[in-house]
């Protein structure tokens, strides 16, 4: 089965779940550990509407966390301590109305903010001074770059996405990201294409060498993501006739090291209207925590969530697949 129906497969979660089976084989039932990061997805609209995006982003899309949301994600942050970090992502998290409300004030509460950051949303009309703004309040900026390269970035992302994204890791570094100290600049680079990355540590010592060398550019860390045959990708995958042979390729690479820091171990996931799942994949795909009543934001209970059963579909693979793949990048 390719495609669609796989797709709607995923969604409805009726198909023999192989990646579960193969889990099984070498770990018994993929659970939970305890939570400590809130990841919140604050809506599908972005700037971009890249090839690969497994939130099918765009600027037309219209889904905006609404303020109780919001202010549910706040409260549970500021009663629940275990939850050290809050992960904001999108679409283009920037252009939500509350999105620097929220960083102010999970910092206020002590948490570590990390804001998934497409770079070009720096040329956004009132979004020049973010790189001021995430120094002002130490956020975690973790930047898309599928390659360090100007062809192969501007093939996924669109013309002239290259060039920005070096003009906004610039400004990053100007206000003092990615010179080693508290101010940290990540870079996530996936294949432009069905294959899966290279190795992490080769890719990093690589754009390293080539961004300063060319740019003059610096930057922290580079992570590494297999790209999730979901959404727009698995669009992409089924147009080109390379959805089952990608499927078959994720699937030989399972790797059981990867299990223990699976993202979904860790992390709580909310959409943009509120509701809970294991990871954004998940999210993406509809594929409830607990899969039956749906929690939500407004009564999440995250000790109730630690040892949960997580949720999977042959998706997973992705995660799994050679060195692993999660926000963080390689994992084993
Ligand atoms: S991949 Fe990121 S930058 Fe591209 S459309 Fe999706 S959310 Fe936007
Ligand atoms: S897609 Fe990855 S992170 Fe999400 S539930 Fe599956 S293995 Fe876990």
């Amino acid at each position: 089965m390719s495609g669609p129906a796989a797709l709607r497969v995923l969604r409805g979660g009726r198909s023999p779940n192989r990646f579960a089976a193969r889990v099984a084989r070498v770990h018994g039932e993929l659970r939970a550990s305890d939570v400590d990061t809130l990841q919140v997805n604050v809506g599908k609209r972005c700037n971009q509407a890249c090839r690969h995006c497994h939130v099918d982003a765009s600027p037309s899309r219209t889904e905006v966390m609404p303020d109780d949301v919001v202010d549910a994600c706040l409260d549970t942050l500021a009663r629940d301590d275990a939850l050290r970090t809050l992960d904001i992502t999108g679409g283009a998290p920037e252009i939500h109305p509350r999105f620097r409300d929220l960083v102010v004030r999970a910092r206020e509460l002590g948490r570590h903010v990390l804001v998934r950051h497409n770079l070009t949303v720096q040329g956004e009309e009132t979004q020049d001074d973010l790189p001021r703004f995430f120094a002002d309040h130490g956020c975690e900026v973790v930047c898309s770059l599928p390659h360090y390269t100007a062809e192969a970035t501007d093939r996924q992302r669109g013309r002239g996405v290259y060039e920005a994204s070096l003009e906004g890791l610039k400004a990053l570094n100007a206000v003092g990201y990615g010179r080693g100290g508290s101010l940290v600049v990540d870079l996530v680079a996936n294949p432009v294409g069905a294959f899966l990355p290279p190795a992490q540590q080769d890719l990093e010592r690589d754009t390293r060498e080539y961004l300063e060398r060319q740019h003059g550019i610096a930057f922290d860390h580079l992570f590494t993501i297999t790209n999730m045959p979901i959404a727009r990708f698995a669009q992409w995958l089924d147009r080109a006739g390379l959805h089952d042979e990608y499927m078959e390729r994720l699937e030989q690479a399972f790797n059981p090291a990867t299990l223990p820091a699976l993202m979904c171990r860790t992390l709580i996931s909310v959409s943009w209207d509120g509701r809970i799942y294991d990871c954004d994949f998940n999210q993406m795909l509809e594929l409830a925590v607990g899969n039956g009543s749906q929690p939500t934001i407004h009564d999440l209970d995250t000790r109730a969530l630690a040892n949960r059963i997580i949720q999977t579909a042959d998706h997973c693979f992705g995660c799994t697949a050679g060195a692993g793949s999660s926000c963080g990048g390689a994992i084993a």
